[in-house]
């Protein structure tokens, strides 16, 4: 038997999904007890008191019933905000929505994440700032593959350790190979020295002090072909967000401009 409690917990709503006539279920990633699911009776009635506290990309402080097993309820909610930018913008809301799914499958719905809700409240803070959503998908890609058990060495050369020569990365070792072990793996990815080096760095990086990115396209190009790699490879999550923006790539300007045009008539 699960047990039930009432509590008073901060969370940010991941999704939410129509249920019977009236109702819904949203999906909250919530600090103490990680994702759950919360039915809400009337959810799709006029004038629910709880409709501004559910939108997608809403963080709030929720008053509730969180059931170990089984479905959660919310009482009322306070400090209602929305990460307005995510919102208004498809393509962060793809990052952003891939990032919290990557998670979700990760820790799944039974565990409270720890340090990892205040690393993805800052990560979608940061995203609704502007900052390079790729980039920030490619860090929690990168920091989450231990949760897949996948622990790739990138600190240094997998065969001697060596850890300041040229690298590349081997996916066969599981790491990087010095340049002096690149002959024993002939699939080796064959990476530039600037996608390596950050490969490293991102895998380090303390998200909660993330404040600004730069990164150059050809990098970032290569990055993303990296952990695509690693993640279709040795991962094998399958979350409906990445495949759109796997898709971005291939949308016509022409909608990518109409896009801009909205956003500087505001
Ligand atoms: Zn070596």
């Amino acid at each position: 038997m699960g047990s039930t409690k009432m509590a008073e917990f901060s969370g940010i709503v991941v999704y939410r999904k129509d249920y019977r006539e009236r109702d819904m279920l949203v999906k909250i990633l919530t600090d103490h007890f990680g994702f759950k699911m919360f039915f809400i009776r009337g959810a799709r009635k006029k004038g629910c008191k709880l409709a501004a506290a559910i939108l997608p990309f809403t963080s709030a402080t929720f008053i509730g019933t969180i059931n170990d097993n089984g479905l959660s309820f919310i009482s009322a909610a306070k400090e209602v905000s929305q990460f307005q930018m995510i919102c208004n913008d498809i393509e962060l809301n793809a990052y952003s929505s891939y990032i919290l799914g990557l998670a979700e499958a990760a820790f799944g719905d039974t565990s409270s994440l720890g340090i990892w809700y205040e690393r993805l409240l800052h990560i979608l803070q940061v995203i609704n700032k502007g900052i390079d959503a790729g980039i920030l998908t490619n860090i929690v890609e990168l920091q989450l593959l231990s949760y897949f058990g996948v622990k790739p060495n990138l600190i240094g050369c997998v065969v001697c350790e060596n850890q300041t020569s040229q690298f590349d990365f081997s996916q066969s070792f599981g790491g990087l190979l010095c340049q002096n072990h690149w002959h024993l793996d002939p699939n080796r990815m064959h990476l530039d020295k600037r996608t390596i080096f950050f490969l490293r760095r991102l895998s380090t990086i303390d998200i909660l002090k993330v404040r600004s990115i730069n990164v150059k396209d050809e990098t970032k190009k290569n990055l993303r072909m990296t952990l695509d790699q690693i993640y279709n490879n040795e991962v094998g999550v399958n979350i409906k967000a990445k495949h759109f923006i796997d898709n971005m790539v291939n949308w016509p300007t022409e909608i990518l401009i109409d896009r801009e045009n909205e956003q500087t008539k505001d």
